[in-house]
C-alpha cells in the first residue's frame, strides 16, 4: 500500500495539470493511469510508423490555459506552439477555393471574389463570435459558473444554432461552412440544430498567441503537452504510474480514501480526483450504490455518443488540389483544409447518420503539420489528419472490420474528389472510429469531449468538481468547462482540494 495527499486517477492533460498544481502547493500526490502511455487524448505517437510523430487524437490547440502555462512554467519543459496560418482552406468542386488567414486585406481579397458584401459581413462575424468566445473564457476558471450570468441577447445565441450566427451576417454558402464547422465539431448535431451556437463560440475562447479565436500547432505534436505538464508535475515531486488502471475506489464509511488497481495494488490518499470519464467514475469506480439520486439522473441523461472518426494518413507527397495545383509547399497546406461547401451540405452529413448509420457525404477537417514542423515526418513524407462526421457511437450493427474500411475509403474518394493525387500517396492509414477511442483512451460512447458540449450540459449542468461523496473529485472535461484541450477542469478541481484545506 502506498499513501499520498493526493490521488489522481487518469494522466490525461487535466488529470496531469491537477497534479502538478497540487504537488506545487506542497502536497504528495501519484498519478495512475490505465494505459501504457500518459496524456490521454493529447498525446504523440512516436512507435506506429518509423520517423513519424502522430498527433493521434487531438491535434490542434487553441484554448491551453495561459495562467497555467505560466504558472508551471510550460515553456521550460518544452512547450511551444505556433500560430496556424492561413487558419483554413475550403476547396471547391468547380475550381474555386476560399483561404482565410490572419492577414485581412488578403481575406478581403478572398471573400471580395465570391461577394463583395461579405467583406464587410466577414468582419462582423469575427467580431460577434470572438466576443462570445472572450465572454466564455472569462466564465472558464469559475468556480461557480452560471451559464444564466450571460446577458439574454448573449445566452439567445449561445442557446441558437451555428447556422443563425454565420447566416446573420454571410451570405456566401462556402464562406457560412466553413466557419459552421467549429460549431459542429465532436457534436452529434447539425449546423440548423439548437446549441450548436455555443459549440462554435467554445471554439473562439482560447486566446492563444494573444489572439481571441487563434488556433495553433504544439511543436512535436498535441503530446508535447503532456510531457511539458508531466515534466511540471514530476519537478513538483508528482509520482506518475502507467499500465494502473484504477479498478475501484476504496472506501471507509461515506468517504473515499483511495483506490485499487486492477493489478491488486492499493493507494490511499485524502483526496481522490478522476480524470476519467463521469460514467466511468461514478458507474464502475465508485458504483450506484454509493451514487445519491441526482447524480444517478444526471448520469441516466448524460449525452455521450460521439460521432466524429479520425484518419491519420502516412503521404509520400503534398496533396495537389484542382483549386490550387501543386505539390510543392504552398500556403493552404498549413491551413484546416474543410471539405464542407455549403450548410445544406453539412446539415445532410448529419442527418444521414441519424437515419442511416453515418454520412453519405462526410463533413471533413483535414491538418497537416508536417508543412510547419518536418521534425514529424521522414524527409518529403507528411501526415495528414483527418477528423470526419458523422460516422456515430451507435451506428445501426455496429463497427466491424468491413465498415471501418468502408469509412475510410469514403473519405479518401472524398477527399480525391478535391485532391486527386491523395490514394496513390498514401503509404500507411491509421482509422479510430468512435468505438476504438472509447477503447483507446477511455472516451465513454466515443465522445471527444466526455459528453456533448451543450446547453443543459455545459455550466452548471457540467458534473460538479466536488462529487456528492467527501473526499473525491472530478478533474475531467466532464465538469466546467468541458473539453478541448485546455486545463481548466484540471486548475478547477486542484483549487477546490486546495479549499478544501485537505491536508499536506
Ligand atoms: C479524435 C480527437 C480529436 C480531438 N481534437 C482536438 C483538438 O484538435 N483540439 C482540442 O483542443 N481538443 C481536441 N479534442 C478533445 C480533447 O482532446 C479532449 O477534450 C481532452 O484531451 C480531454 O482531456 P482530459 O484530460 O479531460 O481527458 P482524457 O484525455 O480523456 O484523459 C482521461 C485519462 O483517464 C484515463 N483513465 C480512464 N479510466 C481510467 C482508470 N480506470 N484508471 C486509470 N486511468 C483511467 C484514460 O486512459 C485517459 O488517459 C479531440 C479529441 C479526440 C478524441
Amino acid at each position: 500500500m502506498e499513501t499520498y495527499d493526493a490521488l489522481v486517477i487518469g494522466s490525461g492533460h487535466n488529470g496531469l495539470a491537477a497534479a502538478a498544481l497540487l504537488g506545487d502547493a506542497g502536497l504528495r500526490v501519484a498519478v495512475l493511469e490505465r494505459s501504457d502511455r500518459i496524456g490521454g487524448a493529447t498525446v504523440s505517437e512516436r512507435d506506429r510508423w518509423p520517423g513519424y510523430t502522430i498527433s493521434a487524437a487531438s491535434y490542434v490547440c487553441s484554448l491551453l490555459d495561459p495562467w497555467l502555462i505560466e504558472r508551471l512554467d510550460l515553456r521550460s519543459h518544452g512547450y511551444d506552439a505556433y500560430r496556424k496560418d492561413p487558419a483554413s482552406f475550403t476547396p471547391l468542386l468547380d475550381g474555386r477555393s476560399l483561404l482565410l488567414g490572419a492577414d485581412e486585406r488578403a481575406n478581403a481579397e478572398e471573400i471580395a471574389r465570391f461577394d463583395p458584401d461579405d467583406v464587410s459581413g466577414f468582419a462582423d462575424f469575427e467580431r460577434e463570435a470572438s466576443a462570445l468566445g472572450s465572454a466564455l473564457f472569462d466564465s472558464f476558471s469559475e468556480m461557480e459558473p452560471h451559464f444564466e450570468r450571460f446577458a439574454p441577447n448573449v445566452r439567445t445565441a449561445l442557446e441558437g444554432s451555428a447556422a443563425a450566427l454565420v447566416e446573420r451576417h454571410l451570405r456566401t454558402p462556402v464562406l457560412q461552412a466553413t466557419l459552421a464547422t467549429d460549431g459542429l465539431i465532436g457534436t452529434y448535431r447539425g449546423p440548423f440544430d439548437a446549441g450548436t451556437g455555443y459549440v462554435l463560440a467554445h471554439h473562439y475562447a482560447g486566446r492563444a498567441f494573444g489572439v481571441q479565436g487563434a488556433w495553433g500547432f504544439v511543436r512535436g505534436g498535441m503530446g508535447a503537452i503532456s510531457q511539458a505538464l508531466l515534466s511540471a508535475a514530476q519537478a513538483r515531486g508528482v509520482r506518475a504510474y502507467t499500465d494502473a488502471a484504477v479498478a475501484r475506489l476504496l472506501l471507509e464509511g461515506e468517504r473515499v480514501v483511495g483506490a485499487v488497481t486492477a493489478d491488486g495494488r492499493e493507494f490511499r490518499a485524502r483526496a481522490v480526483l478522476s480524470n476519467a470519464h463521469p460514467v466511468t467514475t461514478y458507474r464502475d469506480l465508485l458504483g450506484e450504490a454509493h451514487l445519491d439520486d441526482s447524480t444517478k439522473r444526471a448520469l441516466a441523461q448524460w449525452e455521450s455518443i460521439g460521432p466524429a472518426l479520425k484518419l491519420n494518413l502516412a503521404l509520400g507527397e503534398l496533396p495537389n488540389f484542382t483549386a490550387r495545383p501543386g505539390t510543392a509547399r504552398q500556403p493552404h497546406h498549413r491551413a484546416t483544409i474543410h471539405v464542407a461547401p455549403d450548410l445544406g451540405f453539412l446539415q445532410r452529413a448529419h442527418d444521414d447518420a441519424r437515419r442511416g448509420g453515418e454520412s453519405e457525404e462526410p463533413m471533413l477537417e483535414c491538418f497537416m503539420q508536417s508543412p510547419t514542423d518536418p521534425t514529424l515526418a521522414p524527409p518529403g513524407k507528411h501526415i495528414l489528419s483527418i477528423f470526419a462526421q458523422y460516422f456515430p457511437y451507435d451506428r445501426p450493427g455496429g463497427w466491424n472490420a468491413e465498415r471501418r474500411d468502408a469509412a475510410a475509403e469514403k473519405i479518401i474518394a472524398r477527399l480525391a474528389r478535391y485532391a486527386p493525387n491523395i490514394p496513390n500517396a498514401i503509404e500507411a492509414r491509421q482509422l479510430m472510429v468512435a468505438p476504438d477511442l472509447e477503447e483507446r483512451f477511455g472516451l465513454i460512447g466515443g465522445h471527444i469531449f466526455h459528453g456533448e458540449l451543450l446547453p443543459g450540459q455545459i455550466f452548471e449542468r457540467r458534473f460538479d468538481v466536488r462529487s456528492a461523496v467527501n473526499g473525491l473529485y472530478l478533474c475531467g472535461s466532464g465538469t466546467h468547462p468541458g473539453g478541448c484541450v485546455s486545463g481548466f477542469p484540471g486548475r478547477r478541481a486542484a483549487q477546490a482540494v486546495l479549499a478544501d484545506r485537505v491536508p499536506a
